[in-house]
């Protein structure tokens, strides 16, 4: 799990995305949209909590162990509509929250994305982000610290 973890980050820094800032400055998001949509098309399969997955279905679901993700088709996430959201009303948290992370305590922001600015401060408290352990259910402390290493840009 770790190694297709590893994959598909490796695969997202070199699209650009996985940049994460600390955001100790005046940030904000300008979402680019359909213009863009490369979140959805490089950061794949977010992870769903069971009260998402009944909004969103379980055809469009799959399984690890007891964490459930959207499917996806290699980094793509299987719910993209000509670069939009299919489910846009009920995506998973991780999606409403992205750019955000709350790692540790701190809020970063994945300083890749191309509708980041830096003109107003629009940051959202940390305590309202998940913590971004929850992305990686199946991965313990060293593949954490192995991710922490690959993404966070100091
Ligand atoms: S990468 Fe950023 S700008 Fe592009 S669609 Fe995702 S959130 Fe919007
Ligand atoms: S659920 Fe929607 S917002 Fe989230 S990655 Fe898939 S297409 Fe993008």
């Amino acid at each position: 799990m770790i190694w297709v973890l590893l994959k598909s980050v490796i695969k997202a820094r070199k699209a650009g995305l996985m940049r994460l800032r600390p955001a100790t400055q005046p940030t904000r998001l300008d979402c680019l949209a359909a213009a863009c949509a490369k979140c959805c098309n490089t950061l794949g399969s977010p992870r769903v909590t069971p009260q998402e997955a009944q909004a969103i279905g379980p055809e469009h679901l799959c399984r690890i162990g007891d964490a459930i993700f959207t499917q996806s088709q290699g980094s793509t996430c299987s719910l993209l509509r000509e670069g939009l959201c299919g489910i846009y009303p009920y995506r998973p948290s991780g999606c409403r929250e992205y750019p955000w992370y709350n790692i540790h305590g701190q809020l970063y922001y994945d300083s890749g994305c191309p509708g980041i600015k830096y003109d107003l401060d629009e940051r959202p408290q940390v305590g309202s982000i998940q913590p971004w352990e929850n992305f990686f259910p199946h991965t313990g402390s060293i593949g954490r610290w192995i991710l922490s290493k690959i993404c966070l840009v100091r």
